[in-house]
């Protein structure tokens, strides 16, 4: 028998579930689309969707060949391709009206390119239908393959994002196949071919940390160019995820942002409820696009 840490109030957020927000959901069914919004039970989704106009799409399917233990996406052997998943999400962004969208994916390390290609491709649908819509990616690692990081920035995304979701000490236990120093890498490597992209990188805490360890990771971060760090607080999708091992205060949450700031980030998004894509439409620089 385990204790659960109760959840604290700041965290207990309601769903508010106007039309606007029931129309995109039917809208996702007809399309066969996923979002990350809606498979994480991510507490922003009314902000995000109907105020904000923002939205994170998770393509190449909803099974993921790694298995992360803080993730709720489905994990096995992905179904095949879907070649016409760019133009469906492009049709989604232009419907929903997005000013800013986040394209994410499952791993998919049973493809050559971990996926890269059809990443490309969405971007580029994306462009071509809503060219007013920002467009961030956040892909996994893709196995640090170089050509597959050439393909996906080829398509001149606004913003690159790859999240290194914890410290290093701790990233064995929380993520799946994924290193630190390989996440570390993927996201040097781009800032080398695309210097003018900014480049983002999100951590939980509450995993078990130290205070000490969340600094280093910042450090770690800055020196691989990084531009906008977020930090939120880890939430335990199912019993089955790691435990929550505390919940931060939100003070604790501005105290890192403003040491975040201190250090030299651009832009830190520190909260709660704070994830990579929240927030997201706020820290695209205009001129930063190529
Ligand atoms: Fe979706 Fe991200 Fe907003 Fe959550 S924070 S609703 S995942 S866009
Ligand atoms: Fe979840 Fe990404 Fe890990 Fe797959 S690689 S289990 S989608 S966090």
């Amino acid at each position: 028998h385990r204790e659960y840490l109760r959840k604290p109030e700041w965290l207990k957020i309601r769903l508010d579930t106007n039309q606007d927000y029931r129309g995109i959901k039917t809208l996702m069914r007809e399309e066969r689309l996923h979002t990350v919004c809606e498979e994480a039970k991510c507490p922003n989704i009314h902000e995000c969707w109907a105020t904000r106009r923002t939205a994170t799409f998770m393509i190449l399917g909803d099974i993921c060949t790694r298995g992360c233990r803080f993730c709720a996406v489905k994990t096995g052997r992905p179904t095949e391709l879907d070649l016409r998943e760019p133009e469906r999400v492009a049709d989604s962004v232009k419907k929903m009206k997005l000013r800013h969208v986040v394209v994410t994916a499952v791993a998919r390390d049973d493809l050559n390119d971990g996926g890269a290609g059809v990443f490309a491709e969405t971007v580029r649908a994306i462009r071509r239908k809503v060219p007013y819509c920002t467009i961030e990616v956040l892909p996994s690692d893709m196995k640090g393959d170089d050509e597959s990081i050439l393909t996906l920035m080829d398509a001149k995304p606004d913003i690159f994002d790859h999240n290194i979701e914890t410290v290093r000490r701790l990233t064995k236990s929380v993520r799946a196949i994924a290193t630190y120093d390989r996440s570390l890498a993927v996201l040097r490597r781009v800032k080398e071919l695309s210097p003018n992209t900014p480049t983002k990188s999100s951590i939980m805490v509450g995993l078990g940390e130290t205070k000490e360890e969340i600094l280093q990771a910042m450090d770690d971060l800055l020196e691989n160019h990084v531009d906008i760090m977020v930090i939120g607080q880890y939430l335990q999708p199912t019993r089955k995820h790691l435990d929550v091992v505390r919940y931060y205060q939100p003070a604790e949450f501005e105290e890192l942002k403003k040491i975040a700031m201190e250090k030299g980030f651009r832009h830190c998004e520190a909260g709660p409820l704070a994830r990579s894509s929240y927030h997201a439409d706020e820290q695209v620089d205009p001129e930063s696009r190529l």
